[in-house]
């Protein structure tokens, strides 16, 4: 089947419209580059010779183009290879540019990467106002760089400073900034689009590009100079693909255009075969992956009440605090209608408020308009009081984390909603099966765990209790899905899969402040790591209170000393040294979103701490991470995951975990598993039992194995 059709106007324009079948988006494969040269072929062909101009566009509603087809070109990226992909890229786009008429990109919907780049060849590009039109360069993001024009065309195009927003920051521009930078020639509504083509194609071929003044020598290399501070500032170093760009589109201007792309095709190669770019890319596997996961096959269909997936449209958010307000909002932008329930009116004013405030932002980011933020908001039911959910499609509790509480707020949910509604709880911690066990029909319940914030964290836990019924186990799978979140599905066991792993990293940092040393050199180390946050402002931004709890409670039901959190963070609580919530944890917090808070000097002269001893940057990374990498291992053990991926890509979701390393178990690989083995031990002898590496990991080492095939 094609992915695209060619027609000519009766003011004799050649329309080429991209519109790839069984999918919403268009993407560069070698199909659409052999369809292409074809099309360009025709254009140079006698039969073309009445036509005037070339525009090329899209039929889809969201998408122009999504870029380049990653997974098929993926596949054995050899250097000879990525280079012959690089030079198809191109060639092709090259030829639109070298045609005697003029050409058009007519974008609606997001043009990114190629999307972008082939607009770029063009003379002239135009675009929708619509809020799906965004356009943009987000390579540096999966670690290679804009390597078919972008990086050596956009800066002639709109001047270095905004091109180096779009390459280096993966800024996407909406149809009214891209006409300010001039990268858009013209702006209307999607309809209007050929006919703004056909206004510009009257203009004939576009002349030589005006000289950008701050493209030339000195004001090239400030611009440079700033740029690549902020890269360093932004990715501590860690990341080779932006400071190549960069490299790339300052050379690129000094040169003609072929050398700047002979530099892109060089750059690309030793990006795309290095190791980061690798582990980034996996990253967007694992994320095409989570996109189509399926429920395990080994589920028990219980002859429970729910029989099939519901379609939802309308959820019940039970609780408007920090969560619930943040579901409901998350939902109601989605279309969904919510009814907002909790204990009284104070608790739904504030969730309210939360959530008017979340409208208000997405609305300065220009997110959404007001309309639309007033449309969302409106569709957002509060009610006070456990009144009947009779018109409710699912139910998500959000309510305080009481187990008591929860058993007797889910026995009323299955008396108030229908018996086909599935009852989700997003409990951080406690057993779904013990939630569910006070109900008629246990399979109703199951797990949908979001993170904090809502708006912001992109994976949810779908936990499946042992009696959760397959079907109630799939509409949560589905919803998930289609509210735009990545699913992983846990079993229901002690904090999970992320709270698992991340707390023997959190309660190790505690242990490491009550030996002496600096709050300061534990999160430098580990940030230059890769962590975008060190443990101790972590516990502070998650709440010592919590943490504290969290980390006993782990410690109590998994009966395992690697989530003791030793005697500080206890005595923080009690302080009311709650962390960023309450101004002061290890940090001291102002108040503002923005910078490094300064340390908290209180924590310092904390009864009974031994005098300040000096950083110990390996042995903080090795305390701290490897314990992340033998519970890691334990969870796969206990079948809490199926995968390693599971586990890596949920520890970089959940938490930011180092992508560039690709993971907690990746990383373990890269080091080896018996070297891993062999330090847990040593910590465990030096340190304590906590450090013991598991049986797994021990038996894995002795065999040779990785939790991945070798590369
Ligand atoms: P919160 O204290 O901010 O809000 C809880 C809300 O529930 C309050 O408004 C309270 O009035 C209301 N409530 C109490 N009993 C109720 C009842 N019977 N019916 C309706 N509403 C009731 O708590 P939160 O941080 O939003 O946490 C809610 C749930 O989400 C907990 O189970 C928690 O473990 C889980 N969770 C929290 C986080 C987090 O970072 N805060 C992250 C993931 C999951």
């Amino acid at each position: 089947m094609s992915n695209s059709s060619r027609t000519i106007t009766p003011s004799g324009i050649c329309v080429i419209t991209f519109d790839r079948p069984d999918s919403s988006a268009n993407i560069f494969c070698e199909q659409t580059f052999a369809e292409l040269n074809a099309h360009l072929d025709f254009l140079g062909s006698a039969e073309a010779k009445g036509v005037k101009g070339l525009v090329i566009t899209s039929g889809k509603p969201k998408f122009f183009f999504a870029g380049a087809d990653l997974i098929g070109f993926t596949k054995d990226p050899t250097p000879e290879k990525l280079g012959a992909l690089i030079s198809l890229g191109h060639n092709t786009f090259s030829r639109i540019t070298a045609l005697p008429i003029p050409s058009v990109a007519a974008i609606h919907g997001l043009a990114l990467g190629g999307g972008c780049e082939i607009s770029l060849a063009c003379d002239y590009r135009v675009g929708s106002t619509a809020k799906e039109t965004k356009i943009g360069l987000p390579e540096v993001q999966i670690g290679i760089l804009p390597g078919w024009g972008g990086s050596t065309l956009l800066p002639r195009l709109v001047g270095l400073p905004k091109a180096l927003e779009v390459i280096l920051g993966g800024k996407q521009l909406a149809a009214v900034p891209a006409l300010k930078a001039g990268l858009f020639d013209a702006v209307g509504p999607r309809e209007s689009l050929l006919q703004l083509a056909e206004g510009l194609i009257k203009k004939g071929k576009r002349g030589p590009l005006p000289k950008q003044w701050m493209n030339l020598g000195p004001a090239a290399a400030l611009v440079a100079r700033q740029a690549r501070a902020s890269v360093t500032a932004k990715t501590g170093g860690h990341y080779p693909a932006p400071y190549k760009a960069l490299e790339v589109a300052v050379q690129a201007l000094k040169g003609t255009k072929e050398q700047g792309f002979a530099l892109e095709k060089q750059a690309f190669i030793e990006l795309a075969t290095g190791p980061i770019a690798r582990q980034l890319l996996g990253i967007f596997l694992l994320t095409e992956r989570a996109k189509k996961l399926a429920l395990p096959d080994d589920l028990p269909t219980l002859a429970g009440a729910i029989k099939e997936p519901r379609k939802i449209e309308r959820a019940a958010v039970i609780g408007s605090g920090v969560m619930g307000a943040g579901i409901a909002q998350w939902l109601a932008a989605r279309g969904f209608g919510v009814t907002l329930r909790d204990i009284g009116a104070e608790p739904l004013a504030k969730g309210m408020a939360s959530i008017q405030k979340l409208f208000g932002d997405a609305v300065k980011r220009k997110k959404m308009t007001p309309t639309e933020a007033r449309a969302a908001t409106d569709r957002i039911v509060p009610v006070a009081g456990n009144v009947p959910l009779r018109n409710v499609d699912l139910v998500i509790e959000a309510a305080v984390e009481r187990l008591d509480l929860k058993q007797k707020l889910f026995a009323e949910l299955e008396a108030s909603t229908a018996d086909d509604v599935v009852l989700a709880t997003n409990t951080s911690a406690l057993s779904i099966d013990s939630i569910a066990s006070a109900l008629k029909n246990p399979g109703r319940v199951v797990g949908i765990h979001f993170f904090n914030p809502v708006h912001k964290m992109q994976l949810v836990e779908i936990i499946r209790g042992d009696r959760t019924d397959a079907a109630a186990l799939d509409t949560a799978l589905r919803f998930v899905k289609g509210i735009g979140k990545m699913p992983v599905i846990v079993r229901d066991r002690p904090g999970f899969l992320v709270n698992r792993v991340l707390t023997p990293y959190i309660a190790e940092a505690g242990q490491l402040i009550a030996e002496g040393y600096s709050v300061v050199d534990i999160d430098t180390a580990l940030e230059r790591f890769g962590m975008p946050l060190g443990p101790l402002r972590l516990i502070d931004q998650i709440g010592i209170d919590v943490g504290a709890h969290v980390a006993k409670d782990l410690s109590e039901r998994l009966t395992s000393p690697a989530f003791h959190p030793g005697p500080l963070m206890a005595e923080m609580a009690n302080r009311k040294l709650l962390g960023r919530k309450g101004g002061r944890g290890f940090y001291v917090y102002d108040g503002k979103e923005s910078g490094k808070p300064p340390f908290n000097v209180e924590i310092e002269r904390f009864p009974g701490l031994p005098p300040r001893k000096p950083a110990e940057p390996t042995l903080f990374v090795d305390r701290l991470i490897l314990p992340m990498i033998n519970e890691a291992a334990r969870v796969l053990a206990e079948k809490v995951v199926e995968a390693p991926e599971d586990v890596d890509f949920s520890m970089i979701l959940g938490t930011g975990w180092a992508p560039f390393r690709g993971g907690p178990l990746r990383y373990a690989d890269s080091l080896g598993l018996p070297k891993v083995v062999a330090r847990l031990e040593e910590l465990a002898t030096k340190y304590g039992e906590r450090f013991a590496p598991c049986e797994m990991l021990k038996s894995m080492a002795a065999k040779g194995a990785g939790f991945y095939p070798a590369a």
